[in-house]
């Protein structure tokens, strides 16, 4: 990495920074200082006097079969392996009840490539859905997922997605993004699709009108320089339509996967994810929400994210298979959630996928 001079925090404050400047700020800033900065400019789009925001959701994953063998997936078997399996509509139908009853409002449901699966069974899933359960939100199918579809079904990305929104589609979550750069995805991921694809259904679905959010896996094979040029491609997209909702950034999981044991991967500290947080928040001026990644970092992290640009907790995570699988379990019940917003002195609230306030549950 380039060493620069320290860089000016007064002269930073309040304008949009370049990339060399953010590498600058992550190189060359104090811990302490970067977080306060981030800090500012939370506190900008969002003052202390509102809550601190989490959804309620549930992530089922339909389908764990995949023909795209991402090597840091601890989740998805090669189609055929006496492991996989295509989740019926009745259990999906049962986590989803149960979501409900627990106050939830997000489904997000993602799964493996499975080429058994044609656009009809997204359709169908989707539909039945929104019949059973007209005021829960599809937070469905990743990039990648879409991208499957059209191959799957020959189909392009606007009429795939057209289709799903007739059939209930809400929103899309932002993975599969891991670093939008193609030397890392080579690396890591050489079957999943370029960047490039990844960037153009997003830009779709936001000119239909479909909220999304934006991911970024970071902490493996990427220097720090390839996730700023990420945070640039997303910065750049959403100057466009203002499509997404939020940024969130969270650490590689090294456990039971291939990238972990064969590749000498610069795996995140905490330390390295604080900062990488507090300079997303200060270079992504044009993103107004960014989530605590507490289900990678654990929840004493997690708070701490709080004054380094989060504003947001994300989801309660009811059921979450894909990063336990690569080693972090953090059973955090929204009841620790709301509790540990409460102790960094703030008060805590419900929100919906759009970030609108539900509830608010006062501290006091
Ligand atoms: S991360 Fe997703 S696309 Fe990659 S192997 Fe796992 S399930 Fe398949």
């Amino acid at each position: 990495m380039q060493l620069l001079t320290k860089p000016n925090l007064d002269k930073l404050s309040g304008k949009r920074i370049t990339t060399e400047e953010a590498i600058n700020l992550y190189l060359n800033t104090d811990c302490l200082e970067l977080g306060d900065l981030a800090d500012q400019i939370r506190k900008k789009h969002h003052p202390d006097a509102e809550p601190v925001t989490f959804v309620i959701d549930r992530n089922i994953n339909y389908t764990n079969a995949c023909t795209t063998a991402c090597r840091f997936c601890a989740f998805a078997f090669w189609p055929g392996d006496k492991r996989t399996y295509i989740n019926s509509y009745e259990i999906i139908h049962e986590k989803t009840k149960e979501l409900v009853e627990l106050g939830g409002t997000q489904l997000l449901l993602q799964g493996g490539h499975n080429p058994e699966l044609k656009i009809e069974y997204y359709e169908d899933l989707l539909k039945r859905l929104k019949t059973d359960f007209s005021d829960i939100t599809l937070h469905a199918l990743s990039p990648s997922e879409v991208d499957h579809v059209c191959n799957v079904s020959k189909l392009d990305i606007e009429t795939v997605l057209r289709r799903l929104i007739n059939a209930g589609l809400d929103s899309i979550p932002g993975g599969g993004a891991e670093i939008l750069v193609d030397r890392v995805r080579d690396i890591i991921s050489p079957l999943k699709i370029k960047s490039d694809r990844w960037l153009e259904v997003m830009e779709v679905a936001h000119r239909l009108g479909l909220k999304t959010t934006a991911t970024m896996m970071f902490g493996h094979v990427e220097t720090f320089e390839e996730r700023l040029e990420h945070m640039e491609k997303i910065r750049q997209l959403q100057e466009k339509y203002c499509g997404f909702t939020a940024f969130i950034p969270w650490t590689f999981q090294k456990e039971n996967n291939s990238l972990g044991r064969d590749i000498a991967c610069n795996v995140s500290t905490s330390i390295d994810y604080l900062r990488t947080l507090a300079v997303s928040r200060i270079y992504l001026d044009n993103v107004i929400n960014f989530q605590s990644s507490w289900v990678t970092q654990g929840i004493k992290i997690g708070q701490i994210a709080l004054a380094f640009g989060a504003n947001d907790m994300g989801g309660t995570m009811l059921e979450e298979n894909v990063v336990s699988a690569a080693g972090t379990s953090c059973p955090t019940s929204m009841k620790e959630i709301i509790h540990a917003i409460h102790k960094t002195g703030r008060d805590a609230a419900q929100r919906d996928t759009q970030y609108n306030i539900i509830k608010v549950i006062s501290r006091n």
